[in-house]
């Protein structure tokens, strides 16, 4: 029998996987992962369907559809008063995930340590550790969840080569400051150390806040890989498009491990985003919609037996609940998607040893309908039933 070392011997299968499977066998209504449950903007889809019927269906270039490519440079230099080469910069990618996974395939030798700040989305660590490389893991502690600046810089040893960051966040919503992105640019000065920025949920900050990219700090972005996801603002996570921005030099090492994996994206996707890109109403509205949705699903949950932090940012709203049980996440979690019709995602799930805080997020990017049905269900739920 043949045997494989394997990589990843203590991974299992996802938690989203296995929540959103257990919310169609139980006819839950799911919160759980992170994905719209709305249709996409059908302008966008009816591009999508032009592009196959105009001949748009052979290998697009191994680093993205040019005229994308030029789409998002543009937006870039709109948005962050950054100037970014379409030709040397960027890369369309399957994904924000993939993008994240190639930038830590590309710079990590065995042996290396990077530092993950947890609760953390959950393939980071698995993407270190099958690079031979080590996370270093942080605790962003409840209920504000900031780095903690001082355990940073102690952490930072000389086999640190890089640093992941995610904010907006998921699952704790925060976003992170001007003044933050400031004090990480001063710690990393005169050190070697990449900076993997994922910024999936770029244009999800809500009650005015600004998203700060790695891209509105020159001197930040000379050492970063950012990382961003077309799924997540034109709400078709389904169709795994996704981008990566980098300086030139660790760009040109990015796409020799990208051409020899994916080597490109699906190309009528790509030529539809392309078209629908030069409308910047079509990206900079999603905020306001999702923000409806939010405050819709937090005021819907007034009185229940969750509370609920604030949200500055992303998908997804946090609740402890010892109001109504002394259960732990994963137990609770799963109880409420057999019982009371609602799945959700324990934040267990987002600490690699598995910690239990007795805390669960909710995904508000549903529709109104969706989120009233899950509020009520989850409104009934009286004291000490779990
Ligand atoms: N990073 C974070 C923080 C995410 O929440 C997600 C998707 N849930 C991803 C990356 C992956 O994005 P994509 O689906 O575009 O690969």
């Amino acid at each position: 029998m043949l045997k494989i070392n394997s990589k990843l011997p203590t991974t299992g299968t996802s938690l989203f996987t296995v929540m959103s499977a257990l919310a169609t066998e139980y006819n839950a209504i799911n919160l759980g992962q992170g994905f719209p449950d709305f249709e996409m903007d059908n302008t966008l889809a009816e591009l999508a369907r032009k592009a196959i019927a105009d001949g748009y269906n052979q290998y697009a270039p191994m680093a993205g559809y040019m005229p994308l490519r030029e789409a998002i440079a543009e937006k870039v230099e709109t948005l962050y008063q950054h100037k970014i080469s379409p030709s040397d910069n960027i890369t369309i990618t399957p994904g924000g995930g993939y993008a994240i996974c190639t930038a830590f395939t590309t710079i990590l030798d065995p042996g290396d340590e990077v530092i993950v700040f947890e609760p953390a989305f959950d393939s980071y660590i698995p993407n270190i550790v099958s690079c031979g490389a080590i996370p270093v893991v942080l605790e962003l502690e409840y209920p504000a969840y900031k780095i903690n600046w001082d355990k940073l810089k102690s952490a930072i040893t000389t086999k640190t080569k890089a640093i992941i960051i995610n904010s907006p966040h998921n699952p704790t919503g925060t976003v992170m400051s001007d003044d933050e992105m400031l004090q990480l640019q001063e710690i990393l000065r005169d050190t070697n150390i990449f900076l993997i920025s994922d910024e999936v949920y770029e244009h999800l900050t809500y009650d005015g806040l600004q998203h700060n990219s790695v891209l509105k700090y020159p001197e930040l972005f000379e050492r970063s890989f950012a990382c961003f996801s077309f799924g997540k603002v034109y709400n078709c996570t389904g169709w795994k498009l996704g981008y990566c921005i980098a300086p030139k030099a660790w760009m040109t090492e990015f796409r020799k491990i990208h051409q020899y994996n994916a080597f490109c994206c699906f190309t009528p996707t790509q030529v539809a985003i392309a078209e629908h890109l030069k409308n910047p109403s079509t990206y900079l509205g999603l905020k306001h919609f999702m923000q409806q949705k939010r405050d819709l699903f937090i005021s819907l949950m007034e009185n229940s037996g969750f509370d609920f932090l604030p949200v500055d940012g992303g998908y997804f709203v946090t609740a402890t609940y010892e109001k109504i049980s002394s259960l732990g996440g994963l137990d609770l979690a799963m109880q409420l998607t057999k019982t009371a019709g609602v799945a959700t995602i324990p934040y267990s799930t987002f600490y690699n040893k598995g910690q239990d805080y007795k805390i669960l997020r909710f995904c508000f990017a549903k529709k109104e309908m969706t989120l009233i049905a899950a509020a009520e269900k989850l409104k009934a739920i009286t004291p000490g039933s779990f």
